[in-house]
């Protein structure tokens, strides 16, 4: 395949440097994908603070755009979704999918009402408060949500009047370089553009002195280096980063009924999203009973390369984190963890790991209380729902969380309890959408994105005062 090439100024730009993209399903070579170089990185830094000046004049044509970025997503969509089951691994229509999804953020953008301007008149004086864009914006992304996380981050940005610059993660490019050479077509030069190349690109981008925001999705490891570095000269940041989500599930449940539910909770994307079930808390006596509908579930489910029909779960998407994972499901069961299924790589070439469910497992153990990122799933028993709320709520972490029952108010009420910036009932993270704020409590992130919440985090208010007419 060939890598689309980065786009300065409205045209290709060369780079003397490449480097390898590989297929997770196969490990075979995917393609060259360009590597920008510091010099072009300030280049297309300062060309986005150009473009900002008359980028920010006029808000219905912005509107306009972001509406036509979302019909040119669309009308690539199977092309883009192939680029990223190359890249990432994930089953084809899940791509796809992906990138339709991504045009509804841009859609959403493109019509939400916001109050970006306020007047009145107080005893003779004219008081005046508008949102303004804050100049370039850097948004880096990683490598499970390769398009949607884009659009995350560019949709509102662009509403508000900035600039922005994507960085990819240096294992899935090809989409992100792709969508810039598609938007290249949409947006006027320099107003979105995409840098691709292994780090320290991202710190690069992020420490330029001309980005005044740096939005970043990632693990809680490098936000909290974002951040270091965004302090030195008080850029502003919005941080989404890792999760380690429990479930609650309550004495009134029956291990089959939402089995199949609570196993796509933790393992869709591979086990690779940020808010997907993590830790799953079920009645102390019933550990086992959970584990055996949940892991026929899992018997089921068909691994395999993402390209192939009928795959369900693709390989993970990184070479690094197929290792974890494997040292992860090691070292538990060193410990004594058991796997009623699963827990080990499977054959042939590709990051292959079989859905694994483990118990005898409780929380101090490393696979509870840390982010897998990956097909393991941990069954720990609970002795209530106080006690399981109080155990959900330990810890670092404060992404998401779910609770399950027959009684909705119940479940409610625990909900409501969660130190998280999302909680479901009765589901997982089927609820995030463009209009409701999704963020992390404590090491999960500082700030949210999406809905009118995610719009004003790219602006900044400004308040005038003269005298009225
Ligand atoms: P990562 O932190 O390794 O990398 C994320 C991005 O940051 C990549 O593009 C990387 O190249 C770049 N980067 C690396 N060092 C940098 C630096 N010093 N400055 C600026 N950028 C730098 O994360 P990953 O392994 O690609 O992704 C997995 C993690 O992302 C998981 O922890 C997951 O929970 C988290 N995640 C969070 C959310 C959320 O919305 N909260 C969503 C998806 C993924």
């Amino acid at each position: 395949m060939q890598a689309a090439p980065m786009i300065l100024d409205g045209r290709p730009m060369e780079t003397a440097d490449t480097f390898e993209v590989f297929n997770p399903a196969t490990d075979e070579l995917v393609a060259q994908a360009p590597a920008c170089s510091p010099e072009q990185l300030d280049r297309m830094v300062r060309g986005a603070d150009e473009a900002f000046t008359s980028w920010r004049r006029d808000e219905s044509a912005r509107r306009e755009l972001l509406r036509k970025a979302a019909d040119a997503l669309e009308s690539h969509a199977e092309r883009l979704g192939a680029i990223m089951t190359a890249e990432q691994g994930k089953p084809l229509p899940d791509s796809v999918g992906e990138v339709t999804r991504t045009a509804g953020w841009f859609r959403y953008y493109a019509d939400l009402e916001v109050d970006s301007v306020q007047q009145r008149t107080v005893d003779g004086v004219f008081l005046e408060v508008t949102r303004q864009p804050l100049g370039v914006v850097a948004g880096i992304v990683p490598w499970n949500m390769p398009v949607l996380l884009i659009g995350w981050k560019a949709a509102p940005a662009l509403l508000a009047g900035n600039t922005i610059i994507i960085k990819p993660s240096p294992f899935t490019p090809l989409t992100a370089l792709a969508v810039g050479e598609i938007f290249a077509e949409v947006f006027p030069p320099n107003v979105f553009s995409v840098a691709s190349g292994p780090d320290p690109l991202g710190s690069q981008l992020s420490a330029h002195p001309l980005v005044r925001k740096v939005s970043f999705t990632g693990s809680i490891e490098t936000g909290k280096r974002v951040a270091a570095s965004a302090s030195e000269d008080l850029k502003r940041i919005t941080l989404e980063l890792g999760g380690n989500d429990a479930a609650i599930v309550l004495d009134d449940v029956e291990p089959e009924r939402f089995a199949s539910d609570l196993f796509w909770a933790a393992f869709k994307n591979n086990g690779q999203l940020c808010s997907l079930i993590k830790r799953l808390y079920v009645p102390r006596a019933r550990v086992q009973d959970f584990a055996e509908a949940i892991a026929t579930v899992a018997r089921t489910a068909r691994v395999g390369d993402g390209a192939l029909e009928g795959t369900q779960i693709g390989p993970l998407a990184t070479r690094p984190q197929w290792e974890k994972i494997k040292e992860f499901a090691d070292t538990a069961i060193a410990q004594g963890a058991v796997a009623v299924t699963g827990g080990k790589p499977m054959e042939g070439p590709g990051n292959f790991f079989e859905p694994t469910v483990l118990i005898n497992v409780t929380d101090g153990d490393r696979i509870v209380d840390e982010e897998q990122f990956g097909p393991i799933m941990p069954i720990i028993g609970h002795d209530g729902d106080e006690d399981a709320l109080r155990r959900a709520n330990a810890g670092n972490y404060g992404l998401g969380g779910s609770v399950w029952s027959e009684d909705i108010d119940r479940a409610l009420d625990l909900a409501r309890r969660f130190e998280a910036g999302q909680t479901a009932v009765n589901h997982h993270s089927r609820g995030i959408r463009p209009d409701m704020p999704f963020g992390g409590f404590k090491w999960s992130g500082i700030g949210v994105e999406n809905g009118a919440w995610g719009y004003e985090a790219y602006t900044q208010l400004h308040a005038v005062n003269a005298p009225a007419k």
